[in-house]
């Protein structure tokens, strides 16, 4: 079991397309994948067609009224399921504020869930803040995969959200590790691109080996810049679903196997312990 959270706290860089499109080519590749949308705005469940009654219990209840996630996670495609996530999240951070161990609900809720059902992967798709929700995502994941878009400010706000994940490494979850940078809305043709590429390489290679990301690697899939996958969002379908046979199909498929192969590399222990 691989549980990954889908982080960086700038908004536009591809989380959501990663998460969505990440969990959807597993599925199709046979693994049992529980996506999580972890973000207030819901664009996950939109993007995976789930649009809720009012009074649906989402993520939310979760967090504030002890539902399982096995009662609100539902099944979206063949082997994919997703726990949804509703405008009402946007108030937990607040209301949440008092509460004891507020940073392990999601932990102790994924340790519920899978004592009751098996997962292959659980991915988790992070809001745009570094508040309790991402908190809780890097306390129950035991991987972290950062999209970036590489132009010249991708590194700006990078040390901040490597910060994060070291300070919820030593305080909360010591198996956390930054697995994988994702190159979303990669310019095939610029120099910048591939510039930033290589100083963020330099960067990884050149850290602290104690440092949670140290053996983090960037993904040699690079996500180009295509239509399709601004387009799929909007009929509620996965790019598989939507556009098969698209540049942005073929990235995302290239990054599932990447990431499925991963699963062989004896020295990352990926499976989190039980
Ligand atoms: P985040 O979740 O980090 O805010 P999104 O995944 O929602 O970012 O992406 C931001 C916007 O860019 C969305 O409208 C999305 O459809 C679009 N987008 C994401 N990746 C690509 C891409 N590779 N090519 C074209 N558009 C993309
Ligand atoms: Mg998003």
């Amino acid at each position: 079991m691989r549980s990954i959270a889908v982080m960086n706290q700038k908004g536009g860089v591809g989380k959501t397309t990663t998460s969505v499109n990440l969990a959807a080519g597993l599925a199709r590749q046979g693994k049992r994948v529980c996506l999580l949308d972890l973000d207030p705005q819901a664009h996950a469940s939109l993007h995976l067609g789930v649009e809720l009654p009012a009074n649906a219990p989402t993520i939310y209840d979760t967090f504030l009224s002890e539902r399982s996630l096995q009662q609100i996670r539902r099944l979206v495609g063949p082997q994919l399921w997703l726990a949804p996530a509703s405008i009402d999240l946007a108030a937990a951070e607040l209301e949440l504020a008092d509460t004891q161990g507020r940073e392990l609900i999601l932990r102790q809720a994924l340790d519920d869930l899978f004592a009751v059902e098996p997962y292959d992967y659980v991915i988790m798709d992070c809001p745009p803040s570094l508040g309790v929700l991402t908190v809780n995502a890097l306390s129950a994941a035991r991987e972290v995969f950062i999209p970036l878009q590489p132009h010249f400010l991708a590194l700006h706000g990078l040390s901040k959200l490597l910060e994060t994940t070291a300070l919820v490494t030593r305080r909360l979850n010591r198996d956390l590790r930054v697995s994988g940078i994702v190159l979303c809305m990669y310019e095939t043709n610029t120099r910048l691109a591939a510039d930033v590429a290589g100083d963020l390489q330099t960067f990884l290679s050149s850290s602290d080996p104690e440092a949670p990301w140290a053996n983090g690697q960037i993904f040699t899939s690079r996500i180009r810049r295509n239509i399709k996958l601004a387009e799929a969002p909007s009929f509620g379908k996965s790019i598989f679903d939507y556009a098969a046979r698209c540049p942005g199909a073929d990235d995302y498929l290239s990054l599932v196997q990447e990431v499925i192969a991963m699963e062989q590399v004896g020295e990352l222990p990926l499976a989190r312990a039980a």
